[in-house]
């Protein structure tokens, strides 16, 4: 038998785990060491040399597209289709499971998945049903609240109260929610995890079956598991003896979901005898980004410990770029990858990541602006995530209520106990007089067609649009959107959420407030209200088709999707102490090293060239904010980093001295002024540079004024002078 192409393309390390005798096995390693490597080798080697048929393989991964690569490249390394191998993540796997065994799982043939979206409405039906107040029980709370037990493998009848009312009632609105599901057919994600593991505590048989058939248990990504996926494996394996497990402690990242990077230790106490093997060399990155990382990573303090090498070249050193605010920071990177393509380089071998998604709007931008195809990867662009919709929809209410799609979206968005009954009155009196659904609610109110507490409810939204076209037309754009994303109620439903997810809600919706502050009217929409052309630029943008998945496109993801992935060229945007590491890493203990492990993981994504920017005034969330560079960069040796300084010092404010102008701004130099440029105008004072547009007698720059705020003037006629 020919094992030799199993084994010719590995390291001695690698092949001892490959080619080791049936053990259980834990390949401890750091980012492209080749850990998914080999683990994909071990597959074939099973199948080819231990004769394990594909049926008797099951692999696990984190993401579906990771599944999808994994079985590619067994296949090709085997030359044959692999008919018959599990291979998936966690949840696709419980699922396939559940939905072989849903009798004895307790679940109706066709039983359901629920997504976040659909688990979120449900759980505000429950509320209703049980007549709590939204305010008071937040939904999003409570959804995290039972994702979280579920996680942990624990029932309502597990939960403890103590007495105490509140969790009480937390626990009997578990059950209530539990029971519809159960009524209905309808399985949470955290459900087909909980559901496929009590399948097997309380089917010894099936358990056993299954325990037979997988004679190889594999799992990449294995330091982001949480307690129930691992008693899930555990279970499954303990008997096989043969499970191998591959991870890296230090790209532990999922700690906020519940992922529990201890079960590298349990595995090694569960599963007596495991051997465990460590791979150092490295295959990914150049010698400095390499260094770099190594040397971010050990200000860690509970880690379990490994440097990586690497025989490559040393590579050039990491390029740190501070701009001058975020446009500046964005004009830079969108330049530096033109100036990669211009090269021949290929601007999917091109990745810009960063921490927030909120961050990507500025970078979209810049991206458009000068035509660079790309692709959001793992979430959606800007002005199609769901608070922005909402935001929007209300803009576009006050913009023009006539606007069905809008009424549709906002109308009980905050829930205000306008119910489905009533909107499809509205919307048949809207197609039987031909109205819209705007002028058919103010007709069904006149006419007092609707019952008391509906009637009501419907009076309090027209009102409040009613309320807010009054008071908006004043307001400039940002204030505009300012006011109505908070007297609308969104801004404290997204509030009242907890988690992650929601704080990344409201940082979009702050998000956009800077981006009205930031937009200007384009020539040909002159005749429009800055109102109407801003939601005209939104739609265009958000009806933009995003580059598809075979187009040459830049991939912009934010740092926790970029796990297991690599390319030639990185960017990470954001590099700002606030921002990365973010505000709340320095209130929860713990938070901090999870985002420097986040930084590591970020850092070893890139293979040739790692550009770090940061900006030092940054628009965030509707106000300016001056960040200092991350610590992250002062902990990467100086012999690794090369700062793009000043090609020519202008003045000697200490503002300007770290600006060094992006290519595309010679039209700009050519006027004589620069970006950060302190200036003198005869009637508004001394002020300083923010930004720019158009060239020629068209260049017009924005100036903030001491006095007065900041002000766009065209320099033809401004008699700026540099002071
Ligand atoms: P991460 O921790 O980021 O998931 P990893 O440890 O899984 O990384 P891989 O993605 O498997 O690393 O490998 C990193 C890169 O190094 C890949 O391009 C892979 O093909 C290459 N590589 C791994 N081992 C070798 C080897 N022995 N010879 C040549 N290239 C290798
Ligand atoms: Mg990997």
């Amino acid at each position: 038998m020919d094992v030799s192409r199993l084994l010719d393309s590995l390291n001695d390390k690698q092949r001892q785990a490959v080619a080791a005798p049936s053990t259980d096995m834990l390949v401890l390693a750091g980012a492209g060491s080749g850990k998914t490597r080999v683990l994909v080798h071990r597959m074939a080697w099973l199948m080819e040399v231990e004769g394990i048929s594909p049926y008797g393989i099951l692999a696990v991964t984190f993401t579906n597209k990771a599944a999808r690569e994994m079985r590619s490249r067994v296949e090709s390394l085997m030359h044959s289709s692999l008919q018959g191998m599990w291979i998936g993540t966690f949840h696709g796997l419980a699922h396939r499971l559940l939905r072989t065994h849903y009798q004895e799982a307790g679940l109706p043939e066709n039983f359901q998945i629920l997504d976040s979206d659909d688990q979120h409405r449900l759980i505000r039906r429950v509320l209703k049903a049980l007549n709590l107040d939204e305010k008071h029980w937040s939904p999003k709370h409570i959804q995290w609240y039972i994702n979280g037990n579920k996680d942990e493998g624990l029932r309502p009848r597990h939960m403890e109260t103590h007495g105490d009312a509140t969790q009480a009632r937390m626990k009997e609105i578990y059950q209530a929610y539990q029971d519809t599901c159960d009524r209905s057919g309808l399985v949470d994600f955290a459900e087909l995890l909980l559901r496929a593991h009590e399948l097997w505590v309380n089917n010894p048989r099936i358990l056993q079956h299954y325990q037979q058939r997988f004679r190889a248990v594999l799992v990449d990504e294995f330091q982001d598991t949480n307690n129930i996926q691992y008693a899930w494996l555990r279970l499954l394996a303990c008997e096989s003896n043969n499970m191998m497990i591959v991870g890296d402690d230090d790209q532990s990242i999922y700690g906020w979901r519940g992922a529990n990077v201890d079960n590298i230790q349990h595995f090694l106490r569960d599963f007596d005898g495991a051997t465990t093997i460590r791979l150092e060399q490295n295959y990914r990155s150049t010698g400095k980004i390499l260094k770099a990382a190594n040397a971010v990573i050990e200000n860690n303090s509970s880690r379990l410990g490994k440097e990586l090498w690497t025989e490559g070249s040393e590579g050039e050193p990491i390029s740190l770029y501070a701009g001058f605010n975020e446009l500046d920071e964005a004009r830079f990177i969108v330049a530096q990858i033109r100036q990669w393509h211009e090269k021949g380089g290929a601007l999917s071998d091109c990745a810009v990541l960063y921490r927030n998604n909120a961050q990507s709007r500025v970078l979209e931008e810049g991206m458009l602006h000068e035509g660079l195809a790309y692709r959001i990867y793992g979430g959606l662009r800007f002005f199609e995530r769901q608070e922005i919709k909402d935001a929007l929809g209300y803009l576009r209410m006050v913009n023009q209520p006539l606007d069905d799609a809008a009424f549709e979206r906002v109308v009980n968005t905050p829930s205000r106990g306008i119910g489905e009954r009533t909107l499809e009155q509205i919307r048949e009196v809207a197609k039987s007089t031909e109205q819209s659904m705007w002028q058919s609610a103010f007709l069904m109110l006149r006419e007092k067609r609707l019952s008391g507490r509906a009637a009501k409810a419907l009076q309090g939204f027209v009102d409040l649009v009613i309320r807010l076209q009054e008071e908006t037309p004043s307001l400039s754009l940002d204030q505009q959107a300012d006011h109505v994303i908070k007297a609308s109620g969104l801004f404290a439903m997204y509030q009242a959420e907890k988690g992650e997810k929601a704080q990344a809600r409201i940082e979009n919706l702050e998000e956009l407030v800077t981006a009205c502050k930031q937009f200007e009217v384009p020539e040909e929409a002159e005749n429009m209200t800055p109102l109407s052309a801003f939601l005209a630029h939104a739609s265009l943008e958000a009806g933009e088709t995003q580059a598809d998945s075979h187009q040459d496109a830049v991939q912009m993801m934010t740092m926790h999707s970029a796990k297991g992935l690599e390319f030639p060229l990185v960017v990470i945007a954001g590099v700002e102490e606030g921002m990365f590491p973010s505000q709340m890493s320095n209130e929860e203990p713990g938070r901090l090293e999870e985002e420097r492990r986040l930084c590591y993981v970020g850092m070893t994504r890139a293979m040739e060239k790692l550009y770090i920017t940061y900006a030092e005034s940054r628009r965030l969330y509707g106000q300016d904010k001056f960040h200092t560079p991350s610590r992250f960069i002062r902990e990467i040796p100086s012999d690794c980093l090369e700062e793009i300084r000043l090609r020519k010092t202008q003045v000697s404010r200490p503002v300007q001295n770290r600006f060094q102008p992006a290519t595309s701004h010679t039209a700009f130099e050519s006027t004589g002024f620069q970006l950060g440029q302190r200036v003198m105008h005869p009637k508004f004072g001394e002020g300083t540079v923010l930004n720019y547009e158009g060239s020629g007698e068209h260049a017009r720059v924005q100036v903030n004024f001491a006095d007065i705020g900041s002000k766009w003037l065209v320099l033809a006629y401004a008699r700026l002078s540099p002071c």
